[in-house]
């Protein structure tokens, strides 16, 4: 099926249902209401000379626009391009240039951060254009920019401007029959990656990927038009993308999002006040809201499942999430943008163990492996890059064959993350390739030295990472924040390591700070972490 097919078949099982809230905005949409929105913006955008294949950028936090955007740009074979909230002028400029964007919907403003005064930066020229009409010097492909607010703009169209073209458009336009002419194998969105090891890279994904494993994603969780999920994390990722956003329309589940930006305190209660089943989150999303000083106060007994996922889930922090938030059916999932993303999952019905301590196993129609760094599979239980293969591959990273190659061999997808896959077929993610650290010959996993750490009463997060060292090759080093009105000190840590970890996973440099290095996707930069001790070691 098309996204545009899994959206309409709902909105025909379940019209009257309740299909999405978004808190901030007061807006509350039944699958009718919401599938026929989506009609008339995909009309406005065919009518703004939106073909299929053109790129279209978005460019805001968790708002409505953005879903409808979603699903319109799809409805009409338009590829979606999801441009990072947290980028600048360069990156804009870069991201909308390597993508060919003709046009971009962009929010207002985010945090500090004016998106209509950078796109008039970048394009001067929208001042004399009509809407539709840009020529930039800067932005050479970009035809048209619509702003999600009423004010009348030079150059640019509002959102209402372009649902209001769609009212009137929609009697000649038909998206549902454009919709037919499209096929599942044709591309609809270029995702960027986290940038959590470096500049994110755009993989470009169809709507069999997603589709399929959104399905895939909704069954591991019993999903049905019963549940209500809390989408706490980014649109702008596949974890909203997908995992919240395709995973509830494949069940017609209802979508609640409490704002536009993560918040503990809005996420518990948009969880209460609306009565949610499901609440979706990376490790520290979970983790803010469990250490919340109110967090007491809500009543978060409507919950029963959920996801994990992103980056490493602590198994303490799993079993907190069961014992405190009613999350008895919590599951954990494992994938990448590259892989559309799922490829792991534990289902509602493994073993609560298994549930907290790994990413389950392979999702269906999907093949998994661990391989050496020569790429020969390696036995059960020993530790090695995973790659996966099947249906959910990207096609490639958009307009960059070599790295596409390099990336992809025969199918299988170098996921870069170092896994073990135990003889029932669970897998532990082990930490990232490009994080090993080898230490005097020794390899080390930052993970298993975090998750020890962690079990300190006073540590409320930590990370570890290595850096360059002329004796050993490299060193261990370890962030840590210390838990609100502790005081902890590097020789307690090293005496809390005595005895209990090897001398040297034991970690030469301590820091103590406030915060970590994050995406907006709320994962942790350890590269800007690496390069920030590598200049105070100098
Ligand atoms: P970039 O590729 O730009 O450096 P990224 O890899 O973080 O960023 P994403 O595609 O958002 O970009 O994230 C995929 C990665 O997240 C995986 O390769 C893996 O390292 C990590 N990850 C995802 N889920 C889990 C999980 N459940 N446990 C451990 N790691 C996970
Ligand atoms: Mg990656």
């Amino acid at each position: 099926a098309t996204i545009g097919g899994l959206l309409n078949d709902t909105a025909a099982r379940f019209p009257d249902r309740p299909a999405v809230v978004f808190r901030e905005q007061g807006i509350r949409w039944t699958w009718r209401e919401f599938a026929d929105e989506v009609d008339v913006l995909a009309a406005g955008f065919a009518a703004a000379g939106i073909k299929a294949g053109d790129r279209v950028g978005i460019w805001s936090p968790n708002r409505v626009e953005w879903l409808l955007t979603q699903f319109a740009t799809a409805r009409i074979g338009a590829i979606l391009v999801n441009v990072n909230p947290a980028y600048r002028l360069a990156e804009l400029e870069y991201a909308l240039n390597k993508s060919g964007c003709c046009a971009i919907v962009t929010a207002e403003s985010f945090k500090s951060s004016k998106y209509v005064e950078m796109l008039q930066t970048l394009a001067p020229e929208l001042a004399q254009c009509e809407p539709g009409q840009l020529r930039a010097a800067r932005l050479p492909q970009l035809r048209l920019v619509v702003r999600m607010c009423d004010t009348a703009t030079p150059g640019m169209m509002t959102f209402s401007d372009l649902i209001e073209a769609g009212r009137v458009a929609r009697e000649r336009i038909d998206p549902a029959a454009i919709d037919k002419t499209l096929s599942a194998h044709d591309p609809i969105n270029i995702q960027f990656t986290s940038g959590t090891t470096g500049n994110p890279k755009g993989a470009t994904l169809t709507h069999r990927n997603v589709v399929n494993n959104a399905r895939y994603i909704a069954m591991a969780m019993r999903f049905t038009e019963h549940d209500a999920l809390c989408i706490p994390v980014p649109l702008y990722h596949c974890f909203g993308m997908v995992l919240s956003v395709l995973a509830s329309v494949s069940a017609g589940a209802k979508m609640v999002f409490p704002g536009e930006a993560f918040d503990p305190v809005a996420t518990l209660a948009a969880c209460a006040e609306e009565r949610c089943t499901a609440l979706h989150g990376v490790p520290t999303m979970f983790i803010a809201e469990l250490d919340h000083p109110d967090f007491a106060s809500f009543d978060l007994s409507s919950l029963r499942t959920g996801i994990m996922a992103g980056s490493p889930c602590p198994i303490e922090t799993m079993k907190r999430v069961v014992a405190r938030m009613h999350l008895s059916e919590i599951t954990i999932a494992y994938g990448m943008t590259e892989t559309s993303p799922v490829s792991f999952q534990s289902a509602t019905d493994d073993p609560l163990d298994k549930r907290t301590s790994t990413v389950g196993r392979i999702a269906p129609h999907l093949e998994a492996k661990v391989v050496d760094p020569s790429g020969k599979t390696l036995a059960v239980g020993e530790t090695g890059e995973l790659w996966t293969r099947g249906y959910s591959v990207m096609r490639g990273y958009w307009d960059d064959e070599a790295r596409t190659k390099e990336a992809i061999t025969d199918g299988w997808m170098h996921t870069g993350d170092l896994a073990t896959i135990d003889d029932e077929g669970y897998c532990n993610i082990v930490g990232r390739l490009k994080d090993m650290l080898i230490r005097g010959g020794e390899n080390i996993y930052p993970r298993e030295v975090e998750e020890f750490l962690f079990g300190h009463p006073k540590v409320q997060s930590v990370q570890v990472f290595g850096v360059p060292d002329e004796k050993y090759g490299e060193e261990v080093c370890a962030w840590i924040v210390v838990r609100p009105g502790e005081q902890l000190t590097e020789d307690e840590v090293r005496a809390y390591c005595q005895g209990q970890i090897a001398h040297y996973k034991v970690p030469r440099y301590i820091r103590f700070v406030d915060e970590m290095p994050m995406t907006v996707t709320g994962k942790v930069q350890k590269f800007v972490m690496r390069e920030r001790m590598i200049g105070e070691l100098q």
